[in-house]
Order: C-alpha cells, then sequence, then structure tokens
C-alpha cells in the first residue's frame, strides 16, 4: 500500500472515498481524487480513531481501514460480553454474527474466543472503479461473512492473476455466468459480485429476493460465477501500465504507441481479444480480422495465433468441462440486448428462454452478424454442448460504460440472474 495524501489519484484513493463516506464521513466526489475534501475526512476519521491526524494514509492509519475495507473484524471474547453487545458496537446484527460463525453458541461464549465480526456495512461497492485487488478483497470479505460458499479459481491470467469463482447452492442444476472477458466492461464484475452479495445477504436473513425463494435455489441449483474473466486488462484500463509489466514495451506498441489503455483496450495482456479466442469457428474469425486489418496482437478483436492461446480462455474451458452446466450468461456491455444464437447449434428452449430473459431485463433479443458472431464464449457453448447460452450486454452508451451507470444495469439484471438459475 503507498501512502497517500493530498494530491493523489488512483482506484485505492477512490476506494477509500468510498469506504469514508459509506460509515459516515464526508469525502466529496468519489473521483479518485485527493483532494482537500477527502482529507478533511481522513482527518475526522483520525480524530474519531485515536490516529495522529495528519490526513495522510500511512501504515497505522491504512491498517484500520484495510480492516473496514475487508468488512470485518477479529474480535476476542471479553468477561461479560453478550452478542448483542457486540452485535451494536459492530453496527451488525446477531444473525450476521452466527452466520460468519458456524456453530457458535450466543449462550456459552468463552473468554478470550476468536469470533469473526462483520461490520454492519455492505462488502461490494458499487461507486468504485472496480479493480482485480479490489474484487479479491471482496471475495475474501465475502468468504468470511458466509464461510459456508465455495470459492477457488479456475486458473490464472497472463500476469498470474487469479480466475476467481464463486458458487452459490449446493443443488445438481449447474449454470455459469461470467463476467469481463472484456477490459473496458469491467462493470459486468461488480454487477455479478453484488448479485452475490444481495443473493447471501437475503438468503441467511431467510428473505426472497422479487418473489424467488433462494432456499429453494440453493437446495436445487449450483450458480458457478466467475466476476472476472480479464483481470489483467481491468487492470490496465483502470490503473494505468505498470513499469513492472513484463510487456510493458509490446502493449505500447500493440495500442499503436499510446500509453493510454482507459478508453481502447478490450483485450488480454498478450493483446488478445479473448472472445475472439474460442475454437467455435475461429478461423472465420480470423478470416474477418484480416479484412478488418487486424492481424496481430492489438486493443481489440484479435482472436490470438491459435483457438484457446490464452490462459484464460484456456481455464474457463477447462472449467465448463469439469462442470455439466446446463446453462451460461456471458456478460458484456453494452446495447441491452441478449445473443442466443450460434450457428443455428442452440437447442430450441433457447429462444423461449431468452424471450423470458428479455422479458424480465428489458433487453431485446438480437441476433449477431459479422465479426461479433464468432469464437466467442458462449458460442463455443452452444457449439459444444448443444445447450442454451446467453451474451448478455448490458447497459447502454460507450466502453468503458461509467459507473453511474451501475443501478441502472443491476436493477434490469438481477432477475434475469435469479431466473436462469431455475428456467
Ligand atoms: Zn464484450
Amino acid at each position: 500500500m503507498r501512502v497517500l495524501k493530498l494530491g493523489a489519484k488512483g482506484t485505492d484513493v477512490m476506494e477509500i472515498q468510498a469506504l469514508l463516506k459509506k460509515i459516515g464521513y464526508s469525502p466529496g466526489p468519489i473521483d479518485g481524487y485527493y483532494g482537500t475534501g477527502t482529507r478533511d475526512a481522513v482527518i475526522a476519521f483520525q480524530k474519531d480513531n485515536d490516529l495522529t491526524a495528519d490526513g495522510i494514509i500511512g501504515p497505522q492509519t491504512y491498517k484500520i481501514i484495510n480492516v473496514l475495507l475487508r468488512g470485518y473484524d477479529t474480535y476476542y471474547i471479553q468477561p461479560g460480553d453478550t452478542l448483542w453487545e457486540i452485535a451494536k458496537n459492530y453496527y451488525t446484527t446477531v444473525n450476521r454474527i452466527v452466520t460468519a460463525n458456524p456453530g457458535i453458541n450466543p449462550y456459552e461464549l468463552q473468554i478470550g474466543q476468536e469470533i469473526i465480526v462483520p461490520y454492519g456495512i455492505d462488502v461490494v461497492d458499487t461507486n468504485i472503479d472496480y479493480t482485480y485487488e479490489i474484487m479479491e478483497r471482496d471475495i475474501e470479505g465475502l468468504k468470511a461473512r458466509y464461510p459456508f460458499i465455495e470459492v477457488g479459481s479456475a486458473g490464472e491470467s497472463v500476469l498470474g492473476r487469479k480466475l476467481y469463482y464463486i458458487r452459490l447452492g449446493t443443488g445438481p442444476n449447474q449454470v455459469f455466468y461470467n463476467g469481463a472477458h472484456h477490459s473496458l466492461e469491467w462493470i459486468t464484475s461488480p454487477l455479478l459480485m453484488k448479485f452475490i452479495e444481495n443473493f447471501l445477504k437475503s438468503y441467511t436473513d431467510g428473505r426472497n429476493i422479487r418473489g424467488y425463494n433462494l432456499e429453494k435455489i440453493w437446495k436445487e441449483s449450483s450458480i458457478y460465477i466467475i466476476p472476472m474473466v480479464n483481470p489483467d486488462g481491468i487492470n490496465l484500463v483502470l490503473n494505468g501500465l505498470n513499469r513492472e509489466n513484463p510487456y510493458y514495451e509490446e502493449l505500447i506498441k500493440w495500442n499503436n504507441g499510446s500509453t493510454d489503455f482507459s478508453n481502447v483496450w478490450q483485450a488480454n495482456n498478450r493483446g488478445v481479444d479473448l472472445n475472439h479466442n474460442y475454437p467455435a469457428k475461429w478461423d472465420e474469425s480470423r478470416e474477418a480480422e484480416i479484412e478488418l486489418g487486424i492481424l496481430g496482437p492489438g486493443p481489440t478483436r484479435y482472436g490470438g495465433p491459435f483457438p484457446l492461446s490464452e490462459p484464460e480462455t484456456e481455464a474457463i474451458v477447462q472449467f465448463v468441462k469439469n462442470h455439466n452446466f446446463r446453462l451460461v450468461l456471458a456478460y458484456h456491455t453494452q446495447g441491452e440486448v441478449i445473443y442466443w444464437r450460434f450457428n443455428d447449434l442452440q437447442p430450441p428452449e433457447a429462444k423461449r428462454i431468452g424471450e423470458l430473459f428479455s422479458e424480465v431485463s428489458g433487453y431485446r433479443l438480437g441476433e449477431v452478424y459479422g465479426i461479433a458472431s464468432y469464437a466467442g464464449m458462449k458460442d463455443w457453448f452452444i457449439q459444444e454442448y448443444r445447450r442454451p447460452g446467453y451474451t448478455v450486454e448490458a447497459g447502454r452508451g460507450k466502453n468503458p460504460l461509467p459507473i453511474s451507470q451501475f443501478d441502472n444495469i443491476y436493477n434490469d439484471n438481477e432477475q434475469l440472474l435469479l431466473l436462469a438459475s431455475v428456467v
């Protein structure tokens, strides 16, 4: 963690601004710029926490902020403690503490016993630029709150970042949702992460969402979610190019000499467009690329030297092969449209299910023509399994969609995400 102070810029600043706001301070706009508003909020936070009130986030202040960012504390039971009191002190509920500590007996707390106490704030922020590190911490935070969920890694990216998956439910009906094959479409990662958090929150509180019985879904289905298929690309777009990146020189060359990736880069860190790298009419995809003058690594649409040349796509394919998915949703932005066909290999029910998705999301069902119609994740899934696979193009506007669209996108897609697990 770098020291943050007046004038600093970055996704780390943004994350801390969002946290300060969430816990009741006024850092000003959540814009990733450490201005006087943020400094004053940090000073107020430092005073409340008996820290040196210098308005600078150094190791001492960060230590406390980090605990809040991950959303839970480790607490040792003191004489006279009750869970009700602890819950009150952390602005949380007894139920949340019990959920995070399976087997705990509220009436027989042992002095010195170590427990996890989730703060009464949400883990997943939906008002910030969502980097890989933020997602990783959110996953850790969710796993601490809901220790019964299965979390794992489907493989690694070019730069060795994990392709995390989270599984909701234990039932035999397996479905698979993934997000952010494309770097500029990173808003689909917090979409899926927020869905996971809201699902778990309601499930453990015994509540329904939009009339869907979560307990029933949990028993009958297993929803496997990989929220970020392209973490290297996303960090490149959101954090910029790091000097230590082993592809530093090449990336600049592939980006037509520019060090600004923020509005153009869709590929992974080897300049391969992951959603053009699947073995589903890959040769035709290649021909279309050549016609467009795309002959090698670059910001978008280069399908790689051969199908599944990239560790990210290879990991997704292995992950699918290791399961028995009845249906797949691949999230992208933008257009408010759902693609459902591939080479007419999709099963007859694919259209009917697509129409239901269209109904609950307000998105239209679309046909794909040209270069976008080959070598994608859902294309490969349909071809390989003859089961329903969908590309959902969420939101509307120019990529990257601003995070200010999050609430609309979430609202449009929440029911679709529930429905896909039972349809
Ligand atoms: Zn896309």
